[in-house]
């Protein structure tokens, strides 16, 4: 099981309203990280077997996939921790907030309010004030 980890953030608009909200992180063992990075090289090594019949394709998906899997695989094994999602209160709309994360994304990054769209922007709260607690 991956562990979530929540992190303080600050949440400001345009107009330098902010309202402190809370970063979830999902974090994975280095169990989980293996687990994560073999089925990423299983996934891409199937693909490339299944590109065997594809005439003309195959040349150039067979390598492909068999050359992604250990680079998409040794990525994942190197994700240690993501954000998920961020909570808090909107500094515009004062609505309560819960913003959907990419993996990819990382702070300070402008997105909007899950209330109505305002454009916020999530900041790490200052060092040292951090609260990191486990769940
Ligand atoms: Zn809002």
């Amino acid at each position: 099981m991956s562990t979530t980890i929540h992190r303080t953030i600050r949440i400001e608009n345009a107009d330098n309203d902010s309202t402190i909200g809370q970063l979830h992180i999902t974090t994975y063992s280095q169990q989980e990280r293996t687990a994560r990075a073999i089925k990423m090289l299983g996934l891409c090594w199937l693909l490339a077997l299944l590109s065997l019949p594809l005439i003309g394709a195959h040349w150039v998906l067979v390598p492909g996939f068999l050359i992604a899997g250990p680079i998409v695989a040794y990525k994942r094994y190197q994700t240690a921790e993501h954000p998920s999602n961020a909570d808090g209160e909107c500094p515009t709309c004062k609505q309560p907030s819960s913003i959907h994360l990419e993996p990819s994304d990382t702070l300070p990054m402008w997105t909007y309010c899950s209330a109505n769209n305002d454009p916020v922007q999530l900041i790490d709260y200052p060092q040292g004030e951090a609260d990191t607690t486990a769940a």
